[in-house]
Order: structure tokens, then sequence, then C-alpha cells
């Protein structure tokens, strides 16, 4: 009988690699947020100060409020340079996948990153992930953000003191991103302390939070202001809100990726409501997020419903109806969770 799976191995045999000079790309998830390209640039200077050949490849575009991280305009953007990211993927000696469980939350990249036959390597913190696509890797629910696992990886690598500013603030921006400014459950002493350190090396973190939120153009507030007028429904039975969002929406507002991040959050911000849904008509499929207070479990929801997944408090699913048809359909399943959500 012929041996095929092959097991994702513990991390810390991966560290004395690093002392041979290799090329390795690094690469997230879709539509990259805080969190994904601040591991992965993170990841990036420590590599390079390391001597390494690094090239990050993002699988898609990613918002505008991320351009000011350091080393950010070094990244690949697959969907716009699929040649030049394809060559690279098949020489790459190493290949990082940062917060992301399932290879195909990487769209179109997925099948170039499945046929690479180099050493592959999984950091991340979602649930139930694939870990036979990977030689080694460390994958904990617990951890706030992939930040901190390259924080953490960092420093046991035995080079923890080439942990250097521009690392730091791309860091960061995933710690307090993912952390929803440090109020989630997951944000440990450990988060707190790993911040000091960071700001041990010089890092302004108000200069990143105003990077991050108070950057945007008028039109993205007006559109807010739309969205909870127009298109929010309170399901008080089961403590349930909703907002959907149609391409008519986007198009009338000019909104551009990154422009809907954090909306869905506004939805839990209501007294007693435990589970925001919101749904936006994407050209391609109708892309949920939900979010969710307690122990109402929205990553198994996303799962079961709509071929999504997440956290516990935090997931996305898709849908290829039409957006009256999937909000109908969501307003039929939540009926099997009022007792849950009571
Ligand atoms: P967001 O609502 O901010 O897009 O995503 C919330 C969380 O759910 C993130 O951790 C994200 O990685 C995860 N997520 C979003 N969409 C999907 C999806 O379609 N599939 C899976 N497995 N996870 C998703
Ligand atoms: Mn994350």
């Amino acid at each position: 009988m012929q041996f095929c799976a092959q097991y994702m191995q513990s991390i810390s045999l991966f560290y004395p690699r690093l002392n041979e000079p290799a090329k390795v790309v690094i690469t997230m998830h879709q539509k990259p947020d805080g969190d994904a390209m601040g591991s992965a640039l993170g990841l990036y200077h420590f590599l390079m100060a390391l001597g390494h050949q690094v090239q990050v490849i993002s699988p898609t575009n990613w918002a505008d409020f991320l351009d000011w991280m350091p080393g950010i305009d070094r990244v690949i953007d697959f969907e716009h340079n699929r040649e030049k990211a394809k060559k690279i993927i098949e020489e790459t000696d190493w290949l990082f996948c940062l917060d992301f469980n399932i290879l195909h939350r990487t769209k179109h990249l997925e099948k170039p990153l499945e046929a690479a036959k180099c050493i592959k390597i999984l950091i991340d913190h979602h649930e139930q992930p694939q870990e036979e696509a990977f030689d080694y890797g460390i994958s904990l629910t617990s951890k706030s953000s992939t930040c901190e696992m390259i924080y953490d990886f960092i420093m046991e690598s035995g080079h923890a003191n080439l942990l250097n500013l521009s690392s730091a603030e791309c860091l960061y921006t995933g710690l307090m991103t993912d952390t929803g400014s440090f109020r989630f459950p997951a944000t440990t002493a450990s988060v707190h302390r790993a911040v000091a350190h960071l700001k041990d090396l010089g890092l302004e973190h108000t200069k990143i939070h105003e990077h991050l939120y108070d950057n945007f153009l008028e039109t993205r507030l007006r559109f807010i202001g739309y969205a909870l007028m127009n298109k929010m429904e309170v399901l008080y039975e089961y403590n349930t809100a909703i907002m959907y969002i149609s391409h008519a929406d986007l198009h009338k507002y000019d909104i551009k990726t990154g422009d809907t991040e954090g909306l869905v959050n506004y939805l839990l911000t209501i007294q007693g409501i435990k589970f925001g849904a919101l749904v936006i008509d994407r050209d391609e499929e109708r892309k949920w997020s939900f979010r969710s207070k307690g122990n109402f479990d929205v990553n198994t929801f996303a799962r079961k419903h709509f071929e999504g997944g997440g956290h516990v408090n935090a997931s996305g699913g898709r849908s290829s109806d039409s957006l009256d048809a999937t909000l109908h359909k969501f307003k039929q399943v939540i009926k099997e969770y009022q007792n849950q959500l009571k």
C-alpha cells in the first residue's frame, strides 16, 4: 500500500531551515485584510533581514487604506500579474500560507499553490485547517490574529534580534484590527506584551490607527448612513440584525474594496443583538459576513448554510443565488436557531 497522506509537522521543526538562504513566497487569503497583509509583510521584513529572497503574492487586490504599509509596493497582485507570479511560485523553495485554512480561500491562486513542489508552511488561526496540504505549520484558533502568530514565530525562531520597525508596523496592524482594537476575548496578556515590545522598537501606533480609520472619502460615510437607514432589518425574535447591499448601492456611492469593512459590526451595537449578518452583491457572488456575541457559533452556521467558515464569532460565506433569494434562505434557516439565539 502506498502512503499518500502527508501530515503537517510542527513549525518548530522548520526553524533549523531558516539558516540556509532560500527563495520564499508568502501568500494570504483573497482580498487581504489588515491581518492577512500585516502578517505577510511582517514575515517578509524578517525573512529579508535573515538574507532570504522573498516575494509576497496577494491573490487579489486589497483596500487602499493598507497602502501605507512598508513593503506593500513590492507585493504582486496575482490577478494583475498572473504569469510572473506563477513563475515565481514554480521556482520557490518555500511557500508560506498565512491567515487562511483552506487553499480555495486564495481564489484563482489555488491551483498554482496546489501544484507547487516546494515546502509549504501554514500559519493560521481559523477553524479546521486543511492540514494535508502543508509540510509544516501551526494552526491555533486561540490566537487573536495571524500577526500574533508571526510575532511568536519570529521570537521563537532563534533570530528574535532581527525583528525591526517595519515588521513591527505591519504586525501591529493585524494585532489591532483582528482584535477589534483590543476588545475581543482573544486579546490576551500576551497580545498586550507583544504590543509593548513593538512600542519599544519605536512603533507609533496613533499613526497606524489614522492610516486605517481616518482616511476614507466622504462617499463612504454617506453610504454607511444610507445603508443603516434603508438596508437594515432587525429580527428581534431571533436577536439578529441583517443588512443587504445591492450592486446598484455599491455603484451609486462608488464603493471600493475595503469600504465595506467593519460595516457588519454596527449590527452588533444594537442592544440585545447577538447575531449580525451582512450580504453584499458582488459581481460573481453574494458575499456574506457573519458576526456574533457569546456562544452563537457563526463558523458552523456559515459552513452549514453558506459554503463558508471562519471563527466562532466572525465568519464569512457565499452564495450563487440572487440577493433576494439568498436573503430569503437566510430568513428561513434562522428559524432553526431561535432557541440558541434567545
Ligand atoms: P469577513 O466577514 O471579515 O470577510 O470575514 C470574517 C472571517 O471569516 C475572516 O476570518 C475570514 O477569513 C473568514 N471568512 C470570510 N469569508 C469566508 C469564506 O468564504 N470561507 C471561509 N472558510 N472563511 C471565510
Ligand atoms: Mn486573521
